[in-house]
């Protein structure tokens, strides 16, 4: 599944103990200031997709970037899922565990048509609770996931392996292992 990206992988700076000792953070903020870069990381990512979807679904904050490229390059819509609070309209919720305590990824209700085919995409996968809740919306809406697709995956962290047991296709351009 992960081709030679080496190219993109050294673009991605790591940078130790952030947010917290021991995590190594994969800033891909120096991939999206290099123009020929994100426009390969974007063109790798899409190339993956055999069948145009309806959305792509980005979850906040660096999903949505990695989205809405995606999505006009595939002349498909934006579908943003937030954190809890931010959408005017009237929502639907999932929680998802994080090491101390949950978090909360929300959806407007009528964002997306019943039988609607959405591809969900982040800028990395680790354990895989934001993207495995933005999941659930997108089904609760009576969507269909068609797809993730994500620039880095941590693979140690089992996140890519829980997506792939939910039915859908799973890329990442780059792994770091060990983290
Ligand atoms: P998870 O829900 O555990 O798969 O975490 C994925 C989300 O957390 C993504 O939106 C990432 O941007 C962020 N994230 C988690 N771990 C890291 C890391 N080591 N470096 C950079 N971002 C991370």
């Amino acid at each position: 599944m992960i081709g030679s990206n080496d190219d993109l992988k050294a673009l991605i700076r790591t940078i130790p103990d952030f947010p917290k000792p021991g995590i190594q953070f994969r800033d891909v903020t120096t991939l999206l200031l290099d123009g020929a870069g994100f426009a390969a990381a974007i063109e790798r990512l899409a190339f993956k997709i055999e069948e145009k979807p309806d959305l792509v679904a980005g979850i906040e904050a660096r999903g949505f970037i990695v989205a809405a490229a995606l999505a006009q390059r595939l002349g498909a819509g934006v579908l943003l899922i937030r954190k809890d609070g931010k959408l005017p309209g009237q929502t639907i919720a999932e929680d998802y565990a994080l090491e101390y305590g949950t978090d909360r990824l929300t959806m407007h209700v009528d964002a997306c048509a019943p039988g609607a085919r959405v591809w969900l995409a982040d800028d990395l996968i680790a354990t895989g609770g934001s993207a495995l809740a933005a999941a659930r919306l997108i089904r609760r809406a009576g969507a269909e996931v068609a797809g993730a697709g994500f620039i880095i995956d941590l693979p140690d962290l089992g996140g890519s392996a829980r997506l792939k047991q939910e039915g859908f296709p799973v890329h990442a351009l780059v792994e770091f292992e060990g983290d």
